[in-house]
């Protein structure tokens, strides 16, 4: 499907970000990287992106019915810290995790708490147009009053048996209509809540992503994103919500959804086993861009499967890659490019506009780095653009300084190379490693990475 913007030359793209009661995990991280490796293609198409992402700092109600714990209270009850602590914690945790993954940051990150203004006005406009009803203290939207509900993930509603899988909420008259906005809270010691017309209370979890990306983005705009679990519900609700308040159709050009990373068989998910965070790949020795890579191997739309042989086999080859590039000559200013080059450079292109075909993308890269009729500073230019869009760091100098301590620690493990004594030589390595300085041997020498 080719994709035409709204406006020539622009882009604008909203991705659902994390809640914030707990790290994120490794899948969350891939659907992130995905949207990144997305941004970083149209940027490089010539795109000017305006990239926003929400996160969804109130706690409650992230499960599918409107039902389930309230996890930021749980968490708050479980630490003794307060829910907005929790909250600003784990925000700050996960733009860490996004900053070592060198994913960009989005041109606007948007607090749900910060909204809370925006998502009242929004319940307001349904309400003038016919779309909500009150129940049992609580505001909802009437799925029978929007006949396009389920378009977007062809749901087939008499086949659905909400009560088979959620909680039925007796105030429903249709059991996928859905909160928003909450008085009743099932929740006791609710912390966060607000005024509004409707009493004092908090709202349903749609309404913040329909609420924030028309305020930054209009009320139509290009793209949406998500894991592919948003399609049956949430991002269904924000669609009914906002193509309902508006009267626009459609509301959002381009849905594009990520799969899920898979860990022997099973979805991992925030509240199952198998939960595994970015730092407990760096304890493991990895560096986060070995899982960029890892995840740059796999297709949005397949599920990738996880294992620590497989991030070792992406730890290797991008190490060789490393390895290979920072041993050639970097002369940028060229007089001209080999053929060859500039073929690869329109394969990588095509590839990457066949629906983000990464895997192909990263291949044409090897591609470029195995090829004998190309000369080194041709291969560094060429792999300097692909890495635009693959984001791993390939040809970017180490220039900071360590402190002098480390420094010479480093030196003196040179020495004891020298002298053969690997016993020290290793001693050294694992004392670097415990600071964060992970060394890389070269035939150039040793080098030095932070790892975090
Ligand atoms: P959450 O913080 O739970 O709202 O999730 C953040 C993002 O990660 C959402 O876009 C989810 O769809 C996505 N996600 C959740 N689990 C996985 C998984 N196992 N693999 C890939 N993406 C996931
Ligand atoms: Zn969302």
């Amino acid at each position: 499907m080719p994709f035409v913007p709204l406006e020539k030359g622009k882009v604008g793209m909203y991705t659902c970000g994390p809640t914030v009661y707990n790290y994120a995990h490794i899948g969350n991280l891939r659907t992130y990287l995905f949207e990144d490796f997305l941004r970083r293609t149209l940027e490089y198409a010539g795109y000017n992106v305006q990239h926003v992402m929400n996160v969804t700092d109130v706690g409650h109600l992230t499960d599918d019915g409107d039902t389930g714990e309230d996890k930021i209270i749980k968490s708050s009850r479980e630490t003794g810290r307060s829910v907005w602590d929790i909250a600003q914690m784990y925000t700050d945790a996960f733009f860490r995790d996004i900053d070592r993954l060198n994913i960009k940051r989005p041109t606007i990150v948007c607090k749900a708490t910060d909204h809370i203004p925006e998502m009242i006005e929004l319940v307001k406009r349904l309400e003038e147009r016919g779309y909500t009803y009150e129940a049992g203290g609580n505001i909802y939207f009437s799925i029978d009053k929007f006949p396009d509900y389920g378009k977007l993930a062809q749901l087939d509603l008499r086949d659905l048996k909400a009560g088979a899988r959620i909680e039925v909420d007796t105030n429903k008259r249709n059991p996928h209509d859905f909160v928003l906005w909450f008085t009743r809270s099932k929740f006791e010691h609710q912390a966060m809540l607000w005024d509004s017309p409707w009493g004092r209370g908090y709202p349903g979890w749609h309404l913040e992503c329909s609420a924030m990306s028309m305020k930054y983005l209009g009320e139509q705009f290009d793209i949406h994103c998500g894991g592919i679990d948003h399609i049956p519900v949430h991002h269904t609700n924000e669609i009914a919500q906002s193509e309902a308040a508006t009267g626009k159709s459609p509301w959002v050009r381009y849905w594009l959804h990520g799969e899920f990373l898979v860990i022997d068989r099973e979805k991992m998910s925030k509240s199952k086993g198998g939960f595994l965070t970015l730092d407990r790949l760096v304890e493991e020795g990895f560096d986060p861009l070995d899982y960029r890579y890892f995840c740059l191997g796999g297709h949005y739309r397949s599920q990738l499967q996880f294992s620590f042989d497989a991030l070792k086999a992406a730890q290797s080859a991008r190490r060789s890659l490393w390895d290979r590039i920072s041993q050639w000559n970097r002369e940028e200013n060229l007089a001209s490019m080999h053929p060859k080059g500039n073929q690869y450079i329109a394969q990588f292109r095509q590839h990457l506009a066949n629906d983000l075909n990464t895997p192909q993308a990263l291949a044409d890269l090897w591609a470029v780095v195995k090829d004998p009729d190309l000369s080194e500073s041709e291969k560094f230019v060429l792999v300097k653009e692909m890495d635009q869009v693959l984001g791993l760091r390939l040809t970017e100098q180490v220039t900071e300084q360590l402190d002098p301590e480390l420094e010479s620690l480093i030196k003196e493990r040179e020495q004891a190379r020298k002298n053969k004594d690997f016993a020290r030589s290793d001693e050294i390595r694992a004392l670097l490693k415990s600071k964060g300085i992970l060394l890389e041997d070269t035939p150039k020498g040793t080098r030095w990475k932070r790892v975090f």
